[in-house]
């Protein structure tokens, strides 16, 4: 990787670092580069619940300090970040990033694989796609429920030879299918997108604009998802975490 593709501004909260730029800097000065170079990158976009678990799973740990940029989504991320005087500049969600780099392969006609998520939703989102993108060139897809280490589904993937390759599986299964097999790729920029597969196929909304902008997407999910509750403990055990000086 140049120099110059480097960014040179994080803030590690518990052991993480997060870049520490804007959205528009990140893609403008970094993944559109390496996308027209064809370099490999692996993206995580990490919230506190992630950030929990690193600090839990040693291994997972390394699969997401293994990222090339470790984006903060998630409100939490940002207040910690506040509350550590070292702000971060901007809350960058997982799925408007997506969205971004969508726009960009329609743009360049670039390929891209979607791996992830239940086959009919899988194939509901394809369906979107391809009406939204028309120039986006569909390398393949694949649902998500399979064993990380199912030869096969690499196989498909490596033999579609895809510019870009989302993995909806959740975390961690995303971050775990992305380090296994990413070192047998020539090319391709890798991101865990969660649940945005959902969100593309119309399954699930997204939180109306007022309620992100007032860093109440969590509390979205959380009322159309109730059964997330559990993950919204971990989020506040991060922030208590945070505020006692854990960094
Ligand atoms: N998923 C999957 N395989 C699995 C478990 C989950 O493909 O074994 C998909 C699930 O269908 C959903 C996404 O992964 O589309 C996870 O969504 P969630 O909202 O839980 O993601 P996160 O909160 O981790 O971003």
């Amino acid at each position: 990787m140049s120099n110059e593709a480097k960014v040179n501004n994080f803030v590690s909260i518990m052991g993480i670092p997060f870049v520490n730029i804007t959205k528009e800097k990140l893609l403008q000065n970094h993944l559109f580069p390496r996308l027209i170079e064809k370099e490999k990158c692996y993206i995580v976009t990490a919230n506190p619940e992630m950030v929990m678990r690193t600090t839990e799973d040693a291994s997972y740990k390394k699969q997401v300090n293994a990222a090339d940029f470790i984006v903060p989504d998630g409100a939490g991320i940002v207040i910690a970040s506040k509350f550590m005087k070292q702000p971060i500049q901007e809350r960058i969600p997982g799925f408007e990033l997506m969205v971004d780099l969508l726009e960009f392969a329609n743009d360049k006609g670039l390929s891209c694989f979607f791996l992830g998520a239940q086959e009919q939703v899988n194939e509901k989102m394809i369906d979107e796609i391809e009406k939204r993108y028309p120039h986006l060139r569909i390398a393949g897809n694949h649902h998500g429920y399979f064993s990380i280490d199912d030869p096969a589904v690499v196989e498909q993937v490596k033999a579609s030879e895809p510019d870009l390759v989302f993995a909806a599986l959740g975390s961690p299964r995303q971050e775990q299918w992305i380090t296994a097999h990413f070192t047998q790729f020539e090319k391709g920029l890798f991101m865990g997108v969660g649940g945005s597969f959902d969100v593309l196929a119309g399954e699930v909304k997204r939180a109306p604009d007022s309620w992100i902008r007032l860093n109440l997407e969590w509390l979205y999910r959380l009322l159309k998802q109730p059964f997330r509750w559990k993950r919204i403990l971990k989020s506040l055990k991060f922030m208590v975490l945070i505020m006692l000086g854990k960094r």
